[in-house]
């Protein structure tokens, strides 16, 4: 069975009193979190070991970095290394987030030395992938979803893939409130999960969990995150309210 996760996306939100009070008032509030799903937290890199400790001992719930250095260690002032954040115990990290890419010139080609030095430090990527507004007008997404997954992921042996999750996000859906209708969502994770497929087999294409991204929210969770192709959810504005989150977690199929 595909893991189904609610993950959160902070990205450069909150002060670490305000963080810790979010975390507090969703653990608190009534959640199940079946056998094969998770709830994972993107926090500022000065927030992992705060959440880190906060989250210790909860079944299912895990810490996921928003970005990582593709490089080992040495003279990168300000960046953060995949050992840095194994040393912490951190299980996720988010790479390729579209804002990464829009407004730090994140390459498909950086994208795959990040999934790579991941994987080889046992932390597992959650790749965003998703095409900007004009290519979905002109009605050409798939080829540069498919370009984006080629490009990052396709040098990985289907042993490295299984431990990827990928994120669909359409940019146009992303902080906007405008969110893909669940048929469009259904539509490219089946896409997605095709191409894995032709790559790597459909019985490896099936273990890979797909989460959808842009705009979930507590009202649209259960309508999306209900399609079959669609294992969960990367959620940012919605992610900032205990309530909002708790309802997504529980929207999980
Ligand atoms: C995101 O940050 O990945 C995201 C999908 O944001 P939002 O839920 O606010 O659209």
């Amino acid at each position: 069975m595909r893991k189904q996760i609610a993950a959160a996306n902070w990205k450069m939100n909150l002060t670490l009193q305000q963080g810790e009070a979010l975390l507090d008032a969703i653990l608190s509030r009534p959640h199940s979190l079946k056998e094969n799903q998770q709830a994972v937290f993107a926090v500022p890199f000065p927030y992992l070991a705060m959440a880190q400790q906060k989250l210790a001992g909860k079944a299912n719930v895990f810490v996921a970095a928003q970005n990582c250095y593709s490089k080992k260690s040495g003279a990168y002032t300000g960046e953060v290394s995949v050992e840095m954040l194994q040393s912490l115990g951190i299980q996720y990290v988010v790479l390729g987030h579209s804002e990464r890419r829009e407004y730090f010139n994140e390459s498909n080609q950086l994208l795959a030395d990040k999934v790579t030095i991941c994987l080889a430090y046992q932390l597992l990527p959650i790749f965003c992938c998703g095409e900007p507004l004009a290519i979905r007008e002109a009605n050409t997404q798939n080829a540069y979803v498919a370009k984006q997954l080629e490009e990052s992921l396709y040098h990985l042996s289907a042993e490295q893939l299984q431990k990827v999750v990928i994120a669909y996000e359409p940019i146009w859906a992303i902080g906007t409130g405008k969110t893909a209708s669940s048929g469009q969502a259904q539509e490219m994770h089946a896409f997605i999960r095709r191409q894995l497929a032709e790559k790597y087999g459909a019985a490896i294409a099936d273990t890979i969990s797909i989460l959808y991204g842009g705009s979930v929210k507590a009202a649209n969770a259960v309508e999306i995150l209900g399609q079959p192709d669609v294992d969960g959810g990367l959620v940012g504005g919605a992610s900032l309210i205990a309530d909002e989150f708790v309802a997504i977690i529980n929207a999980l199929k």
